[in-house]
């Protein structure tokens, strides 16, 4: 991990245009768990059909109850280290974009400014009646919450499974991709189409891709370095060989 970590911050000192495509990994050791971890009171319900529109179909009020329980958990949780160079590297030129699959806004309580959210964010809802939108700062008290304008359901502002992505978000993402010379990808298990796409529009434009992740992944044989390591860890010891302050 040390060679790894030297050979990468090599490359950002040069400022390649460096994109960062972030998953639910990178918040991990923020105490956010990603899918496929099993947390005990929800061990019955698979989260992966808790989002999706039927799911919320068949009973809203499960569905809600389950984002209320994330919202506490992200309410509590702080960025990690992982988070915190993204944002420092951002300020000094090195990182122009974080196009995120994650709903939690820790890039953005790091102080990413450059954003972009393919998933949308779990403290937004709308109306799936009249489209009424609204953010939340905290879960909604009474679940399913109902507009305020027409009564009808509220539902959480994040992208589920089968859903399209919202346009703008994914036509900046693709074109950070393009533009790209060289590209993070950081705790995504890299399957959730389309946002998994994008590190081969990167590659195919010239970009060197750069993995970190403790698993592999079906980009890996693609990257140019995969590091096999732990978000904060990693991007920690980046961080000091490019002498950023934490
Ligand atoms: P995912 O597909 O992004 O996979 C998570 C990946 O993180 C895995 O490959 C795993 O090996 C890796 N990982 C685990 N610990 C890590 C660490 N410490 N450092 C780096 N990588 C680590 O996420 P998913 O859980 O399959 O979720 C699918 C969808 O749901 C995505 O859109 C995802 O972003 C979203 N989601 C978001 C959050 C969040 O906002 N924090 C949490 C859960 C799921
Ligand atoms: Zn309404």
């Amino acid at each position: 991990m040390e060679q790894e970590a030297v050979k990468v911050a090599e490359l950002l000192k040069a400022k390649p245009y460096t994109i960062v495509l972030t998953g639910a990994g990178i918040s991990v050791e923020s105490g956010i768990p990603t899918f496929r971890d099993r947390d005990g009171l929800w061990r019955k319900y698979e989260p992966s059909k808790l989002a999706t529109p039927e799911a919320f179909k068949a009973n809203p009020k499960l569905v809600w109850e389950w984002y209320a329980w994330r919202m506490n958990t992200i309410a509590k949780a702080e960025p990690n280290d992982a988070h915190k160079v993204l944002a420092s590297m951002e300020e000094r030129g090195m990182v122009r974009a974080v196009v995120t699959q994650n709903v939690d806004g820790l890039h953005q309580r790091a102080g990413s400014s450059n954003v972009i959210e393919l998933h949308g964010s779990i403290w937004s809802a709308r109306c799936v009646s009249c489209g009424w939108t609204t953010t939340f700062t905290a879960p909604p008290e009474v679940v399913p919450p109902r507009c305020p304008m027409c009564g009808g359901l509220l539902r959480p502002g994040v992208i589920w499974f089968g859903e399209p992505l919202p346009e703008r978000a994914w036509a900046m993402a693709y074109e950070e991709a393009s533009r790209a010379e060289m590209m993070l990808v950081v705790g995504t298990s890299a399957i959730v189409y389309p946002a998994a796409h994008l590190p081969y529009v990167a590659k195919s434009m010239g970009a060197k891709i750069i993995e970190v992740n403790p698993e592999p992944t079906p980009l890996t044989p693609h990257a140019d370095i995969s590091v096999r390591a732990k978000a904060a860890a990693f991007m920690g010891l980046v961080a000091r060989n490019l002498s950023l302050p934490l």
